[in-house]
């Protein structure tokens, strides 16, 4: 006997990277920025007072939501915002999907879609990559209310071209999310396209290019009358008045964004060339992470000797054997790769 929906006694349920309690580790694992948020987004939290808390947030984020719209060439009503752009996730799966209907995206992509879809009974359809990762023909032929697509996508790092999803919202009667959680790390982003579809939505989150991950803040970007509607579906306050008002300061830190993002930039770079060294599989990254195989060793080995002189990175097992090795600062990588070296070096029993 169970108390819960069958959907939900039956499902996994999300399972986030770890966050251990103690700082020990070198912490490669949840895709966090090695670098601290601008010092101007710390000076405010300084100066937070009381008050701020006594009193209920706005309830639509306003104060943030005008100058991104500024900064973003939109207006502040193609502009939700969210706790984090997995709050996003789960608003867009309740306004858009019903039980029974189909949400679809490639696979392996961002694990938390399916667990979205089997909490609205929805029926999930997933489409393999292509060997190249590009954008799957199959996925416009699929009748879903909801198409989500990661770009660049999560764990591959992967980018498919504006052009290649400009044509699928096109053909498709349902939504397309483009999960640009990473896209700040690329070299374009499909921004445009919500000007030009009305059935697409473009999510972006401070907590990777902004280092703020701890605030959780993320917004959506789209037609507004995708925005009204998932406007009914949120939480009145599903954004807190610290988060409101850190966030206002953060995305008007362009130029330290700018700076940090060269820093990713240039460990992807030097991570990317040591792991092809060390004999690794690496996909062209677009992300603040990279996706590394390996035929001569076992991808779960690794990461457990790892883990045990205190690196942590994230291992999948879902058909892949690979390693996600989020980008740190310089030294990290290098420990990383030092690590890597005597792991793969040393003589199998
Ligand atoms: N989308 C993708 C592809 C992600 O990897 C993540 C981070 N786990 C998110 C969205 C959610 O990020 P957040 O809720 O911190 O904005």
């Amino acid at each position: 006997m169970s108390y819960f929906r069958p959907a939900v006694q039956s499902m996994s349920g999300y399972v986030p990277g770890t966050q251990p309690l103690d700082n020990q580790y070198i912490k490669l694992n949840t895709n966090e920025n090695p670098y601290p948020p601008a010092p101007a987004v710390v000076k405010a939290l300084r100066r937070l007072g009381g008050d701020k808390l006594r009193k209920y947030p706005d309830p639509s984020a306003l104060q943030f939501r005008n100058p991104a719209a500024q900064m973003l060439g939109v207006q502040p009503d193609m502009i939700i915002a969210g706790n984090g752009s997995d709050d996003l996730l789960t608003i867009i799966t309740r306004s858009f999907a019903g039980p029974g209907e189909l949400i679809a995206y490639p696979w392996p992509t961002y694990s938390l879609y399916p667990v979205l879809a089997q909490i609205q009974e929805a029926q999930i359809v997933t489409v393999p990559f292509p060997d190249d990762f590009s954008l799957p023909q199959q996925l416009a032929e699929v009748p879903a209310k909801i198409i989500f697509v990661s770009n660049p996508n999560s764990p591959t790092g992967t980018l498919i071209g504006v052009e290649q999803l400009d044509q699928l919202a096109g053909k498709i009667k349902g939504v397309l999310v483009i999960d640009e959680a990473y896209v700040d790390f690329a070299r374009d982003n499909c921004l445009k396209l919500v000007h030009k579809h009305p059935n697409v939505i473009v999510l972006r989150t401070l907590s990777k290019s902004y280092s703020l991950a701890g605030l959780r803040f993320g917004f959506a970007l789209a037609d507004p009358g995708l925005i009204t509607g998932m406007s009914k579906i949120k939480d009145s306050y599903n954004c807190n008045a610290v988060a409101i008002e850190l966030a206002t300061v953060a995305i008007q830190q362009q130029e330290y964004l700018l700076k940090t993002l060269a820093k990713i930039r240039r460990g992807r770079k030097y991570l990317t060339s040591q792991l092809t060294r060390l004999g690794f599989t690496v996909l062209p990254s677009e992300a603040n992470f990279i996706w590394a195989t390996i035929q001569t060793a076992s991808g779960r080995q690794i990461y457990e000797t790892l883990k045990h002189n205190g690196i942590l990175v994230r291992y999948f097992d879902q058909q892949l054997d690979g390693l996600r090795i989020t980008v740190g600062k310089d030294t990290e990588n290098r420990q990383l790769i030092q690590q890597l070296k005597r792991i793969l070096e040393k003589p199998k029993p």
